[in-house]
């Protein structure tokens, strides 16, 4: 029912409350308290806790003092007393309290005492009849407001709700419940806005921050096990990836080889792979891609790897085909600057299986583009994309095994509610001889030192890398500070150098050549907005120079200054900022300090809440109302396991015909995406 039929709403109000995300009654039953203000204890005066909020019994012992200190500023002023002490009591410019206090009568006050001239004073007491006790004594919740709403609205729609006895459809058995120490529904929603006790809020809390967890759980677990189930037509055979890892001119690091078993394994199994390969930045990931497109390659499969940008798809051909040109195997690339004429051809024998890999950007999902009999698929950082892309493009070929990649280092509670559908591979090791990357803050203050260390570095044979960043709203703003930029290097400091801009309005070609140039070391310089982000390898580039990077996330920092550190020179990370304010200098301290992706992106998800985290939000990540992943570690550990232990139990959930409803009605859009 629309909130607006409640009594006391009417249109105007139903506006208001829909700014707060409440339309109908379930929202507003949904409405959750944002905290709670503890008015259970009665105190003594000498008990009155100073910048607590108490709540006493006293007689007001002293008449009522008035002092004019300016034309509309008045001071009401009394004292209270009990057996244990005297307390001051004052009022700004509240003239009615004269008439509602009487001296020598008892009440109940309700505010924060601080001292005052040696004793304990409350400003802006609310006072209270002695009556009320009943109703004041207890737990009050407290909403988000907007303006126009206030809390005793709020209250007062509560009220409403409630005292019609609204019937929730509980959703779990009383087995359940007693396994998991989960109150009943309709108690918790009652609770959770009209407490007696804390211990009522936090049963409440309990169960709806369970919920929340639990069902988005079971969501992803029934989608996996929808997959699971799904056995290859045929297996994979063994194959000896020797004769591929004896071309590398390094070896495998254990990580690597580690994973490439996990990946292997699932390959030769009768079961579908479904696996998410996570590792920071430069710790190898293209080379285990490259391992188990070969074994899918040497049964007769083809396999295709998408990535996010056409500069970085045009990096891994060049390497993927650098190996497999020599075993005979066939490696082609699509990408939006792939001409007609060409792309035709590669449709063509991709459809005859003249194609073994085919790489390439976005464009690997148009429907044009068909395979013989695709076997594997893999999304390079998986971030980038939604997860329908991912699934359009498995869509191409009958029970295909998929890997997912991604050097977002996300903590493991975000990755269980993000991936809960994906088996988790970890590279957890850099390949050896990787020195630190040491980074440094720095302010326009500083600016001739940097640029003469920049210099040195050049000088040295050194490539460096200048990122400005992008604001997503505004493209104009962005070109103009990369041009801007452009052109303070290439006019004002370092005028005989080779200076060159990348950013992502130019065409695909352009870019393409200036990064070849790059790569080549014809580029001294290389400025750019964030389309260098993901992947770049170009080893002999030392300097990442990070311009205003206040505005980044710490992540994002991360993976930029991972674009440095790849080869065997000492590389360092630059952080301008003339930001201020403490948060942010201390934001850009933990890149000082930390090399470890997986610390800094706890600590970002930590200061920036999970909602900001970078990447997360068009990854469908669903917005919880209660849960929080930083703090509700163990509950989201229950309800992994719970979620389990249904879905083996019952699969399809038709033993849960309530569960099942709920959990299609809260999902059916996010996560069970349609692939067609
Ligand atoms: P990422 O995990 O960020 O995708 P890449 O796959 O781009 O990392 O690898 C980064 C660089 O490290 C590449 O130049 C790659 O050739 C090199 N590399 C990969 N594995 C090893 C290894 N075991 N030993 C040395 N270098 C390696
Ligand atoms: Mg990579």
């Amino acid at each position: 029912m629309d909130v607006q039929y409640l009594k006391g709403v009417g249109p105007k109000m139903s506006e208001l409350l829909k700014k707060i995300g409440i339309s109908n009654i379930k929202d507003l039953i949904e409405y959750y308290p944002r905290t709670y203000e503890d008015r259970t204890k009665l105190c003594k005066i000498s008990e009155l806790i100073v910048g607590d909020n108490c709540l006493f019994i006293a007689r007001v012992s002293s008449s009522m003092s008035v002092k004019r200190i300016k034309k509309n500023l008045a001071i009401y002023s009394c004292f209270v007393s009990d057996e244990t002490g005297v307390c001051k009591l004052t009022w700004f410019n509240q003239s009615y309290i004269r008439e509602k206090i009487h001296e020598g009568a008892t009440y109940l006050f309700f505010g924060k005492p601080e001292w005052n001239n040696g004793g304990k004073n409350v400003d802006s007491a609310i006072v209270y009849n002695l009556d009320d006790i009943e109703k004041v004594q207890g737990v009050y919740p407290i909403y988000n407001l907007t303006a126009g709403v206030t809390q005793n609205y709020i209250f007062k729609l509560m009220n409403l709700v409630f005292s019609n006895k609204p019937s929730i459809v509980e959703f779990y058995d009383e087995s359940f419940r007693k396994k998991y120490g989960l109150c009943e529904i309709n108690y918790a929603m009652e609770k959770i806005h009209f407490p007696k006790s804390f211990r009522d809020v936090s049963l409440a809390r309990n169960r709806i921050i369970f919920d929340e967890l639990f069902l988005l759980q079971l969501a992803l677990l029934s989608r996996k096990n929808s997959m699971i189930r799904t056995e290859k037509s045929t297996k994979f055979f063994n194959v000896d990836i020797t004769e591929f890892t004896n071309l590398l001119p390094f070896e495998l690091t254990n990580a690597q080889k580690r994973v490439i078993d996990e990946i292997a394994k699932d390959m030769y199994s009768s079961k579908i792979m479904n696996r998410l390969v996570q590792g920071d930045v430069g710790s190898g990931k293209t080379m285990i891609a490259a391992v188990a497109m070969y074994i899918a390659v040497k049964n007769g499969y083809q396999s295709t790897i998408m990535a996010p940008t056409t500069i970085l798809a045009n990096q891994h051909y060049d390497e993927l085909n650098k190996y497999f040109s020599k075993l005979n195997i066939n490696v082609e690339i699509i990408t939006s600057s792939t001409t007609k004429k060409k792309k035709e051809n590669i449709i063509s024998r991709l459809k005859s299986h003249e194609i073994d890999i085919l790489v390439g950007t976005h464009s690997l999902i148009e429907d044009n583009i068909e395979f013989e009999n695709l076997g594997l698929v893999i999304t390079d950082e998986q971030h980038r994309f939604g997860v329908n892309q991912r699934l359009k493009l498995t869509n191409k070929g009958k029970s295909v095994e998929t890997l997912v990649m991604t050097a977002t280092p996300i903590p493991r509670t975000m990755s269980i509610v993000l991936y809960g559908d994906l088996d988790l591979s970890i590279v957890d090791e850099m390949p050896a001889g990787r020195k630190p990357i040491k980074t440094y803050v720095v302010n326009d203050a500083l600016e001739e030192r940097v640029n003469t260390f920049l210099k040195k570095q050049i000088n040295e044979g050194r490539q460096i890398y200048v990122v400005c960043p992008l604001v997503e709203d505004n493209e104009t703003l962005d070109l103009k500070s990369v041009e801007m930029l452009y052109q303070k290097y290439k006019n004002e400091d370092f005028k005989e150098y080779n200076v060159e801009f990348l950013h992502g309005k130019m065409k695909n070609k352009e870019k393409d050549e200036i990064m070849q140039r790059f790569k080549n070391n014809e580029v001294n310089i290389l400025i750019s907005t964030t389309v260098i982000e993901v992947g770049i390898s170009v080893s002999n580039a030392t300097v990442m120079v990070i311009e205003n990077a206040d505005r980044f996330g710490l992540a994002a920092l991360h993976q930029l200054r991972g674009r440095v550190g790849r080869g065997i020179h000492q590389s360092f990370c630059i952080l301008k900022s003339n930001n201020k304010s403490v948060n942010s200098r201390q934001r850009l301290k933990i890149m000082e300090k930390s090399n470890n992706g997986f610390e800094i992106a706890q600590k970002d998800l930590e200061i920036r809440g999970p909602g900001d985290y970078f990447g997360i939000r068009q990854s469908g990540l669903p917005e919880f109302k209660l849960a929080n992943l930083l703090t509700d570690i163990d509950i989201l550990n229950k309800t992994q396991e719970a979620a389990k232990e249904v879905i083996l139990n019952d699969p399809t959930l038709s033993k849960h015909p309530k569960l099942k409803y709920i959990l299609e009605d809260k999902y059916k859009e996010q996560l069970f995406v349609k692939t067609t």
